[in-house]
This record gives structure tokens, sequence and C-alpha cells, in this order.
């Protein structure tokens, strides 16, 4: 079926393309078709000065980057598949696997031998890129009615049917924690029921406990088999065993029970696969569970050794707490709760940091540790004496996990560093000066995970901190 798939576009992109099919049928080498590929899109190159200096500086400079048309980009990206055929890219979040990069290349061997050594995603990219560039495919950008249009086509958390189905879901979650608890299954030193109480009364003292976001980290579901059950047994056989395949796999289980009730159960047709993009983030992928237990880094800048710059050139004062890819912008990750998540996201970044145990689920362990103040002034001393940094994205985890005053710490802390920028940069003669600090941002997915932490004491925290 695959097979027959990707021959299927292989010829729509040669049918759609005589240059493409001519010169792979005259060319008696791979080397041979990209050389006559190069010489096609050089062509069109020189008579584009912006695209031209860009494809012979191999550099693209804001000023040139805004000549360029909806066709040149697709010939820079030619241009640069051509510059870069062969290069060989170990990929850490691949088992350090070595990829070579070659899709010219590629194209030309199956079109010769019928082997294929790439996937339908591929093959349809390449019948966009030439359509890109052919001019078939025009750029595109959508209106804001068109926008609102699709959006209005999928369901509010806010009608009124979603309203009553997420209550429903909450209802049926408490009666299962009451179970639970009544039979001994849970067993919590903060929230608990008094000897006595009736049905009625802990469902009341439940619903009080909803309210608040430590109810939801302490009664997160940490188990397959237990999210299995506060579903009610809905979930596809398929899914259950990637469930259990990802327990196996060392992948931790964290669904709040708040997430869990957004998620549907059995809904009605008009509904099905509504939710799909939150459930989505609660079930791992074959390809995360299979890697697992093996990821080396998720990106290699990730890969960080004491007094050795990273990919990106820079040397950072941790491997734990910073990151750093670009010239202006930095990632601390503070040593506090906001290593935690409020729940695991199938498709985390940061998954590596999870697999090596930085980044968890242990909530008693992460406060911050007394060492952590020293190095936070560590790492604003690192910033102030950075010549091009502007924009601090403090995350974790999720940022906004740790409690207002580890918060409020940071916050304070990056603002006195920017203060000390500005103060050190009028001692600096003028084309000697620093950048200086033009935005802070805090990565946080704890609005849609658990909004209920967004209270008037953060904002107070965030408003003096803007003031
Ligand atoms: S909130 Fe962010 S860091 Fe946490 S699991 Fe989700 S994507 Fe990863």
């Amino acid at each position: 079926m695959t097979l027959n798939k990707l021959q299927a576009l292989l010829d729509l992109l040669l049918a759609e393309n005589k240059f493409l099919r001519e010169s792979i049928q005259q060319s008696d080498s791979g080397d041979a078709f990209k050389v006559a590929v190069r010489q096609w899109v050089e062509n069109y190159s020189k008579e584009r000065p912006h695209l031209n200096k860009c494809c012979e500086s191999g550099e693209l400079r804001r000023h040139d980057f805004s000549k360029l048309n909806w066709k040149d980009v697709a010939a820079l990206r030619m241009m640069d598949y051509l510059d870069h055929a062969g290069i060989k890219v170990q990929d850490p979040s691949l088992s350090i696997k070595e990829v070579i990069s070659d899709p010219f290349g590629q194209i030309y061997e199956a079109v010769k031998t019928g082997e294929y050594e790439f996937r339908v995603d591929f093959v349809m990219d390449m019948i966009m890129l030439f359509r890109q560039f052919s001019g078939k495919l025009k750029k595109s950008v959508p209106t804001k009615e068109k926008v609102m249009e699709w959006i209005d086509r999928h369901p509010s958390g806010l009608d009124p049917e979603i309203v009553a189905i997420r209550k429903d879901n909450r209802d049926r979650i408490i009666h299962k924690f009451i179970d639970m608890m009544d039979k001994g299954r849970i067993k919590d030193a903060k929230f608990f029921f008094e000897p006595g109480m009736s049905k009625h009364d802990k469902y009341s003292a439940m619903r009080k406990w909803w309210q608040t976001r430590l109810f939801h980290l302490r009664f997160a579901i940490r188990d397959p088999e237990v999210l299995i059950e506060m579903l009610d047994h809905s979930l596809a056989k398929k899914r259950i065993r990637q469930l259990r395949r990802a327990k196996v796999a060392g992948i931790p289980t964290f669904v709040n029970p708040y997430y869990l009730s957004l998620l549907m159960v059995d809904p009605e047709k008009h509904l099905k696969g509504a939710d799909e993009a939150i459930r989505e983030y609660v079930f791992y992928s074959k390809e995360l569970v299979e890697e697992f237990g093996h990821i080396v880094a998720w990106e290699k800048e990730d890969i960080v050794e004491p007094g050795k710059p990273n990919a990106a050139g820079w040397i950072l004062p941790s491997s734990h707490s910073t990151h750093r890819r670009y010239p202006e912008v930095a990632i601390i990750i503070p040593n506090n709760m906001g290593r935690a998540c409020a729940g695991l996201c199938s498709s985390c970044q940061r998954m590596y940091d999870f697999q090596r145990g930085h980044l968890n689920f242990d909530l008693n362990r992460l406060k911050p540790k007394t060492s952590w103040p020293e190095r936070l002034e560590q790492f604003m001393e690192y910033f102030r004496n950075d010549s091009q940094l502007r924009d601090i994205l403090i995350t974790g985890g999720d940022a906004l996990m740790a409690s207002d005053k580890s918060l409020e710490v940071v916050l304070d802390a990056v603002y006195n560093m920017a203060v000390k920028k500005i103060e050190d940069n009028k001692q600096r003669p003028d084309g000697e000066k620093y950048a200086e600090m033009r935005r802070i941002r805090l990565g946080t997915r704890l609005i849609a995970y658990l909004p209920h932490r967004v209270s008037k004491d953060l904002g107070s925290v965030l408003r003096d901190f803007k003031k």
C-alpha cells in the first residue's frame, strides 16, 4: 500500500516536472543529476540579485530576505539541499543515529532503482516545493475571517453542551476517587474524609478540593491502569497496549483530574474526535515509546559539558539550569517546583530531561534547594556580562509550577540583572555598549492544564514585575 502510494507520488512529481524527468533520464549518476538541477536553479537565480547574493554568500540577511518572493524561497531551499548534499547529521533524539541529507540524490536513486529510502511525506513535500518553484502553488495567507471560520467548525469549551459534558466527567472522576479512598486505594495526608461522612458529604468535600491546584497535583493519575479505569475503560485496545508499553519503557504517566475531565468518554457521534487536540497530549506515540531511554539529547545544543562550548558555541554556567542556542536568547530552568509540570505532554521537547530525571513529578523533592539562590546569582552574573543577550525565557518544566514566592525570587533576580546591565552600559563608550534586556517570557502550559493556578496573587507577582 505505502509502496504503491510512494510510486504514485513519485510519478506525479515527475509528471508535473518535465525538467526533472528528462534530467534523470539523461544523467548517468546522481551527481550528474544534481549538477543539472543546480544549473536549472542558477539560471533562475542569476536574474534575481537578492536571491543570487544569498546563494553566493551562503548568508541570509534581513534586508535581502525581505526582497525574496515565494518562488525565490523555493529556489533557496533547493540550493540549500544541493549545497549540503551528502552531509551526515547525527540525530540526538534518535540514539545518535546518523542521517544523510541528500534529497535530490534520493529521488534519482528511487527513479533509477525503484528502491525508496524515504517516506510518503518526503515526496509530498518535494511535490509542494516544485509547485512553489514552478508557480503552480501560490502563497496564500488566510484572512482572519477564514481562520475564525475554521475555528468555529470545532466546539468550544464554552459551548453549553461541552460545559455540561465536562461537569459530568468531573462528577464521574470524583465518584471514582471517593470509591478508591473508601477502599483504601488512595491515602493522602492533606485531602482525606473524616470518619462518618456520608457519600453526599464526601462529594461536597471533594468538589471544594477540586477548586484547589494542590488537589489536582496530589491526585494526578500516575499509572496507566488507573488512567484506563478513570476513563471508564473506553480506550481502544491499541491505545491501552501503547500505554502499557510506555510504562515499561519508563515514561511517566501524570494526568491531573482537571485535565482528565476534559477528555470525553463515549461522546455522541457529532462530538467524536472533538477532544482530539486535548487527548493527544496524554497518549504517547509509538516512536517515543521506542526511543525513550535511549534519547541522548533532544537537540544537539542540549549537550553541555563544563567549560566546553555547546553545539551553538556557548559556554554555559550549568548543564541543568540554562540552555542557549541563539545570541539574543537564553533559557533558565529554575531549580525548584518549576522543574515539574501539571501534566506530561506527549510532544514534550524536554522528554530528554524527563528521561534523565532532571524534570520529574516528584513534587516533594522539587522544593528549592538551599544552593539555588547562589546559583541563580551566578546565572545572573553570566547574563549581566553577556554582550548580546536581550531575551530570557523562564521555563521548566513549567514556570508557573513554582510557587509565587519562588517565581518572585527569579523575577526579582532577572529585574536586578537587567537594571545592572543598563548601569554598566553608562560606563561603556558608544559602540561598545552591551545589549540590554528587552523581553522576559514565562514558559507555561498551566493555563490549559490547571487554570486554578491563575490566582489573584499570581496576578500581583506578574503585575509588580511588569511595573
Ligand atoms: S508543560 Fe512543557 S515541559 Fe512540561 S511536559 Fe508539557 S511541553 Fe514538556
